[in-house]
Order: C-alpha cells, then sequence, then structure tokens
C-alpha cells in the first residue's frame, strides 16, 4: 500500500481494517464508509504525472485526507476490495450487496458510503440500488482525478457524499451516486465523458439534487421500484446469470450474438443503433436466440431516449423486451437480476417498466 501525500492528508496511523476518524458524537449519524477502489484510490508517481494507477491508497488514508468530515458524521471505514472498477465483477457486485445489507442491518449504522472507481459506477449503483433491503441511505462517490493530483475531486466528492447520507431525506431513494456537487438517482446516472469531473449525468431526467459543501437540495423524486419495494434478493444467490451486451453498427453480423448464446448467455443486450435496431441479419439472429430460450433485450447505443416497445422493431412478435429508459450496462444488470426470476420475456418486459 503507497504512503499517502503529506500534502493531502493528515497522516493518520491507522492500520487496515475498521477504525474511528473521530471520537463518537452522540447526536451525529454513524457513516460506514466501504471502500472498492477506482480513481478515487489512485496515484500517480507525481502530481503533474501524466496516468497512474486505480485502488492505491486504502479507506484510511482516503478519509484522512478530508478535513472536516468528523462535523458531519461518526465514521467508521472497512475495505471490500480495492481495483479499477473495469474489473468489477458479479462475484464482488454480490459480496458487496451482502456487506451493504448486513452493515444497514446493524441498529447502530445510519447509512453507508461506498467509495468505487467511475467507469463502472453507474452499473454497481443500479445493481445495489436494486437489492438493498433497507431504507438507509446509501451514496457511491467516485473521482476523475487520482488522490495524488493536483486540484484532487475525491475529498470533496467525500465529504459531499458523507453528508447526503447524513441527510435523513435521503432515506428510501435508494442507491445515490454523488460526484461534481451533484446527486444522481443509480437508475438514471450515466458516466457520459472520459476526463471530465463534470463527467456524470442523469441525461433523460435530470439529477437527484445538488449538494454544495454538504449544503443540499433535491429536485425529483424517484417513481420507479427500489430498495425495499424491489424483488430482488442476492441473500441466496452466489452467482448470477450471464448477460452479454452486444454493440450494433453498421454491417453488423450475426457471428458475436451466435457466440455469445454458444458461449451459455441467458441473456443479450443489443446495444442498438437509433431505437434499438440491428441489421437484417443480426436481428434474425437474436429472433433465433429468443425461439431457444436466450431473454432478448434492445436497447440503444445513444446517450439519450428511450427505447420503445414496438416501434420499429415488432417485440411482440419476436419474443424481445425493450429497455425503455436503460442504458445497455443497466439493462444488463436488470435483465441479470431479471434472470433469476423468470425467462418470461413479458414478465421481463414488465420489470423494464417498473424498475
Ligand atoms: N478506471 C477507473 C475506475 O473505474 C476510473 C475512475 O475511477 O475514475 O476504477
Amino acid at each position: 500500500m503507497k504512503t499517502f501525500p503529506k500534502r493531502l492528508a493528515v497522516m493518520a496511523a491507522v492500520a487496515a481494517g475498521c477504525f474511528a476518524v473521530t471520537a463518537p458524537a452522540a447526536d451525529l449519524p454513524k457513516v460506514r464508509v466501504l471502500a472498492t477502489g477506482g480513481t478515487i484510490a489512485g496515484a500517480q508517481a507525481s502530481a503533474t504525472d501524466y496516468g497512474y494507477k486505480s485502488g492505491a491508497y486504502d479507506v484510511n488514508s482516503l478519509l484522512s485526507a478530508v478535513p472536516n468530515l468528523d462535523k458531519l458524521a461518526v465514521i467508521t471505514g472497512e475495505q471490500v476490495a480495492n481495483i479499477g472498477s473495469q474489473d468489477m465483477n458479479d462475484e464482488i457486485w454480490l459480496k458487496l450487496a451482502k456487506r451493504v445489507n448486513a452493515v444497514l442491518a446493524e441498529p447502530g449504522t445510519d447509512g453507508v458510503l461506498i467509495t468505487h472507481g467511475t467507469d463502472t459506477l453507474e452499473e454497481t449503483s443500479y445493481f445495489l440500488t436494486l437489492v438493498t433491503k433497507s431504507a438507509k441511505p446509501v451514496v457511491m462517490v467516485g473521482s476523475m482525478r487520482p488522490a495524488t493530483a493536483v486540484s484532487a475531486d475525491g475529498p470533496g466528492n467525500i465529504y459531499n457524499g458523507v453528508a447526503v447520507v447524513a441527510d435523513s431525506r435521503a432515506k428510501g431513494k435508494g442507491t445515490l451516486v454523488v460526484l461534481n456537487d451533484t446527486i444522481h438517482y443509480a437508475r438514471n446516472v450515466m458516466k457520459t465523458d472520459t476526463t471530465s469531473v463534470q463527467t456524470f449525468q442523469s441525461l433523460n431526467r435530470g439529477p437527484a439534487g445538488v449538494v454544495h459543501t454538504g449544503k443540499i437540495e433535491w429536485f425529483e423524486p424517484m417513481d420507479k421500484k427500489l430498495g425495499l419495494a424491489s424483488e430482488f434478493d442476492v441473500g441466496g444467490l452466489d452467482k448470477l446469470p450471464r448477460v452479454d451486451v452486444i454493440y450494433a453498427h453498421a454491417n453488423m453480423s450475426a457471428d458475436l450474438i451466435d457466440a455469445a448464446v454458444k458461449n451459455g448467455a441467458q441473456g443479450l443486450v443489443i446495444a442498438g443503433v437509433g431505437d434499438g435496431n440491428m441489421t437484417t441479419p443480426a436481428l434474425e439472429a437474436v429472433q433465433k436466440a429468443a425461439k431457444a430460450g436466450v431473454v432478448v433485450v434492445r436497447s440503444t447505443r445513444l446517450a439519450e431516449g428511450l427505447t420503445l416497445r414496438n416501434n420499429e422493431v415488432n417485440d411482440d412478435q419476436m419474443g424481445f423486451v425493450a429497455s425503455g429508459e436503460l442504458n445497455p450496462a443497466k439493462s444488463r444488470v436488470l435483465l441479470q437480476l431479471a434472470l433469476t426470476k423468470t425467462k418470461d420475456p413479458l414478465r421481463i418486459q414488465k420489470m423494464f417498466y417498473e424498475y
């Protein structure tokens, strides 16, 4: 583990595992931080160097770098993983979700903050919003600049993230994502820019609120099922069904679709052109897959708009599911969970409307 830079951190000589950042104050909320790695825990060779390694610092170092966190909450930290989120997988998702549920079930815990890489944050947050069995706040934060960078954005995001966890109005809103002074519902948020700190956007609906140095303004309520209203449960699961995402393009062939089915995919999400479209050979291949019992979801490779049922493609006739507002990454998450309940495309279509 690297040594955290002195200019950023009050060096806390703390061992890995659970620790208290400040003396417990009876009236402050108790927040558990679950760290998973990412750029927020990333290090460069020097502050101005290009390039860095994700997941270089542990949870203790991250929290030590945030001034005045102890004024917001009593924090304990725990390392669940320490990876670049491009390596996030079903196994860690299940471990993290079970840990979130266990921690929130503790009477002494008021909420959870999760630090995570930004690449797959939109997927992990949607997964958690569907399987968390508590109304207590769960907030995810990441950063676009590594911890060692000039103007690192991680400490500010952690501060605002804890402020949102500590806000009683965050209860029952499912998993929230906080970066760049903006609060997003997990269902709506998407990474839109490879490097900008303004990368996270809720394109179709707009953000859930804003948070500026811990001061919060809520905007939109969420009308989709999540948390306690969700039928999905990771309790009895030790793996998730395989669902592949296939990207559509001009001159798309059936080859990748056939390969996915041959390799055991139980579900396919097509990141379609336009309103979830694909070439005729691809359409024929997914029809064949659907007939063989593979659940096919049509989504779109576009950033905004809905993939509509029975618009250009006759989903009723072909046995497909239309993803509506969900992009391919989020469609994959919902389809994985849906397949733990049913293989019926019409029941799964209803889930895509409801979640
Ligand atoms: N590749 C990094 C990750 O997802 C990017 C980041 O965290 O911003 O872990």
